[in-house]
């Protein structure tokens, strides 16, 4: 039987189905006839080319190298042959370095393998150049080289690790294909993670309906070291690394002695999953596992996909419906809107959700703010979102970021859901958002980006 324990205040309660076999199932993806490789697929510095237009490359070869602390390596999704080095658009008004890759069709794919790790041989340090070596980031919302955390973290100390295994969107179903099928990386990754940063405990957190897969998957680890489980309500977003701190230091957790919230630390499933399927088996990061999702689908489900892969690609083999209308990268409730479906699937890619025609034709209009006060209600983070809609309307930005907190919104979304004047709150605080920091940069007398 299991306690689940209480939730943050605010969030919204969204319909939780129970899982069914069908969500635990990984589906591979078969390569595009040309993938796209960006040299910056994360917050931070671009990796610097090594290959040439021309060459030939293995399947996990090195493209391209990490040249400071902020970089992440690039490795070869596919044995192929390097078609163009170049630029395009990084999507916000600027460009990045891209490596263009031809799989060659006939070959086995096999991944190059390097060296394997073992977290009861190698040193702290070494574990730490071989995630930065893997080319690994953050998998979950954080998006910055997993490398640049741990060396932050390791001077701050950290006490408990945290696998945060509570599912970023609904419909997503990442988290129940992971404890299925990457048990065994999971507990390799917190062993690897728990000696990086010299940390005692570590804890699992899922919901409710991950529960039963969370509690077998560990069951099956043979490590007596291994991950103490917490079941948690669910409420979205729980899954955002500061509430889920907050909610597991509300009560302690079992098996860990003192859950002291200022020496926690977050990693999201698929970074510690990843963690331990490359350092295990000597792989560098050359795919990722994502979620397709929506009405504009045939095959809904989970795909590893190679890096690189177009989304539209990717959609068509998932039996994307003739008349896509709208493409989120991201879920429902934090995605946002792609302008093409050209662009690549990166290693931050967690899902995609596609619609057809009507669903985006059934949204309300926009009324005026009632003054209800449901959006205050369901802010996790205690903002106040009706004002701040107010001030965005009359472009008072900077009374947003000044008197009203606005750079602390994460942009969960639960207040545009919740709002009966179906008022778009979050697109106007993005929208707020970037009018401020490219206001900020001007007066810095830097390029905005
Ligand atoms: S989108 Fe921002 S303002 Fe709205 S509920 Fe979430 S954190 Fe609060
Ligand atoms: S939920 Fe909508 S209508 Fe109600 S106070 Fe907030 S913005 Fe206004």
């Amino acid at each position: 039987m299991f306690r689940h324990r209480t939730s943050f205040s605010g969030g919204i309660k969204l319909a939780m189905p129970d899982r069914i076999a069908a969500d635990a199932v990984v589906r591979q993806m078969p390569f595009a006839p040309l993938l796209r490789l960006p040299l910056r697929q994360h917050a931070g510095a671009a990796a610097v080319a090594v290959v040439r237009a021309g060459e030939e490359v293995l399947r996990g070869q090195l493209l391209a190298r990490a040249e400071d602390e902020t970089a992440v390596p690039l490795h070869a999704p596919a044995t192929g042959r390097v078609v163009r080095i170049g630029e395009q658009s990084d999507g916000a008004g600027g460009t990045v370095g891209v490596i263009e890759l031809a799989p060659l069709p006939g070959d086995t794919q096999e991944q190059a393998r390097e060296r394997t790790f073992d977290a009861d041989r190698l040193d702290a340090d070494e574990l730490l150049a071989a995630i930065r070596e893997a080319g690994i980031i953050g998998l979950g919302g954080e998006r910055g080289p997993t490398h640049q955390r741990l060396q932050r973290a390791r001077k701050r100390g950290v006490a408990v690790l945290v696998i945060n295994g509570i599912e970023g969107e609904p419909g997503f179903t990442r988290v129940p294909a992971l404890l299925a099928r990457h048990g065994s990386d999971v507990i390799s990754g917190a062993r690897f993670l728990g000696k990086v940063l010299g940390s005692q405990d570590a804890v699992l957190a899922v919901e409710k309906p991950d529960a039963n897969s969370a509690s077998a998957m560990l069951a099956d680890s043979e490590n007596h070291d291994r991950p103490v489980l917490a079941v948690l309500r669910p409420r979205y977003p729980q899954g955002a690394a500061e509430l889920l701190v907050r909610t597991l230091a509300r009560r302690p957790v079992e098996g860990i002695p003192a859950f002291n919230a200022e020496k926690a630390m977050v990693f999201s499933l698929a970074t510690v999953a990843e963690i331990g399927r490359l350092l295990s088996h000597g792989l560098t990061m050359t795919d990722q596992l994502i979620t397709l999702a929506g009405d504009g689908l045939r095959d809904t489900g989970n795909y590893r996909v190679p890096l690189g892969t177009p989304v539209g690609f990717a959609l068509a083999q998932a039996g994307a419906h003739s008349e896509l209308d709208r493409v989120l990268d991201g879920g429902p409730m934090r995605g946002h809107a792609l302008g093409h479906l050209d662009r690549p699937i990166t290693k931050g890619a967690t899902g995609f959700v596609a619609m057809v025609a009507n669903e985006q034709a059934s949204l309300p209009e926009p009324m005026a703010c009632i003054r209800c006060g449901e959006c205050v209600a369901a802010c996790p983070l205690q903002l106040h979102p009706a004002e701040l809609g107010l001030l965005a309307r009359r472009g008072e930005i900077q009374a947003m970021v000044e008197d009203w907190h606005l750079e602390r919104c994460f942009e969960c979304g639960c207040c545009a859901y919740v709002c009966p004047s179906h008022i778009p709150l979050v697109q106007m605080f993005r929208a707020a958002k970037k009018q401020s920091r490219r206001a900020k940069a001007l007066a810095a007398g830097e390029e905005p980006a």
